[in-house]
């Protein structure tokens, strides 16, 4: 059993994904082209955004992002605590400091009333300008945009929705990725619509950004492609990956969604009993980019991965470090009192295997596992 079965998504789309790539070799225009111009477009449509640029990868997404809202030194970023490495990685990058606000311990997004502590608690301190929210939608469950929106615009803060794990998520019908002033997915292949290596995407409606990112994503370029008028970067989607995403953007609307929230739905259903099942809020919709149980604590984790592998069942810990444990974040101000949740998280999460091809009976082999474990226990 794969706890993201690539190959066997590879095995029922492979007519389609051939095909196309088939046709870029023929081509033979691998940079740019009909496809990428193409997927953009589809993506935007998808998401409800007007603009959308595919780029290298998410983490170059998130960059462009920060890029249009002048992040640099003496700046405050908030970011959640509990994230992958790149929400953080990226303001930081560009000079600025991270400031982590903790999670909401059933949703595991940004806990929106410790995101405005975390505001006022640098004005009053005068030391750094607050310049931007990164909100993550983990694990593809769309963060609180209606208590975030508020907030970001009492402080007058844009909001960069890191949608790598939500594309496909929604609230009230309206899609992850159109909630930021500027959103950023990934397209990385475990995520819930992968390429077959790196890609990412932004998502605006305001043009001025989307002009930016576009000059920024190919060297600063001008008008005039060799007058370069910044400093930017290389972060293209590649062609071959861009006829990759066609089809599966296609699956993934088709039936992949509604497949991955069947089988989610079947693993609360018989979990739920027994193990803190993830919490999707009414109105909102997740991709399931994870799912995740909260168990008791760290040694029932590690019993528990022990017992699932004897079984071969495979499971993943997402994450085993907040940012504020991570190395490279040593030295910034000490909040840790204020992010016990995602320390708490970080030692009890088990992600169980996720994808669209589960089959019922290896919902039913996961569950019976960890019902048992339950049982023994
Ligand atoms: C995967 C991921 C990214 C980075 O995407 P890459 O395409 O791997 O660069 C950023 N943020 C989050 C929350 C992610 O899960």
């Amino acid at each position: 059993m794969q706890f993201i079965d690539l190959q066997k998504q590879y095995q029922v789309l492979k007519q389609g994904i051939d095909r196309r790539i088939e046709k870029v070799l023929s081509v033979g225009h691998y940079i740019g082209g009909e496809e990428v111009k193409e997927l953009s477009e589809k993506l935007a449509s998808y998401c409800g955004t007007k603009y959308c640029l595919t780029c290298a990868n998410g983490t170059d997404a998130l960059t462009l992002a920060l890029r249009c809202f002048n992040v640099s030194r003496g700046d405050a970023v908030f970011v959640p605590d509990f994230t992958f490495f790149a929400s953080a990685e990226t303001p930081a990058l560009e000079g600025a400091t991270c400031v982590f606000v903790d999670v909401d311990e059933r949703t595991f997004n940004i806990d929106a009333d410790k995101l405005e502590e975390a505001i006022k608690e640098v004005l009053k301190e005068g030391k750094l300008n607050p310049k931007a929210i990164i909100t993550v939608d983990l694990f593809g469950l769309p963060a609180n945009y209606k208590a975030i929106r508020k907030i970001a615009e009492k402080y007058n803060l844009p909001i960069i929705e890191d949608g790598a794990q939500g594309f496909g998520g929604s609230i009230d019908g309206k899609k992850a990725c159109s909630f930021g002033d500027i959103s950023t997915t990934s397209f990385f292949p475990a995520k819930p619509v992968g390429c077959y290596g790196d890609g990412g995407a932004v998502f605006t409606d305001n043009k001025d950004y989307y002009d930016l990112m576009c000059s920024l994503a190919v060297h600063g370029k001008g008008a005039y492609k060799y007058d370069n008028v910044r400093i930017g970067y290389n972060s293209r989607l590649d062609t071959i990956q861009a006829a990759i995403l066609l089809e599966k953007l296609d699956a993934f609307e088709k039936y992949e969604l509604t497949d991955r929230n069947r089988a989610a739905a079947e693993y609360t259903e018989r979990l739920s009993k027994k193990y803190v099942a993830p919490e999707v809020p009414q109105g909102f919709e997740s991709s399931w980019a994870q799912y995740t149980l909260i168990l008791k604590d760290e040694r029932e984790r590690v019993e528990l991965q022990k017992w699932l592998s004897e079984r071969n069942i495979p499971s993943m810990v997402y994450y085993p470090k907040p940012m504020h444990e991570q190395s490279a974040f040593t030295g910034l101000p000490d909040r840790n009192d204020k992010l016990k949740v995602s320390s708490e998280l970080s030692k009890k999460v088990l992600s169980i295997p996720m994808h669209p091809y589960l089959t019922a009976d290896d919902i039913e082999k996961i569950c019976n596992a960890l019902l048992e474990f339950k049982d023994n226990e």
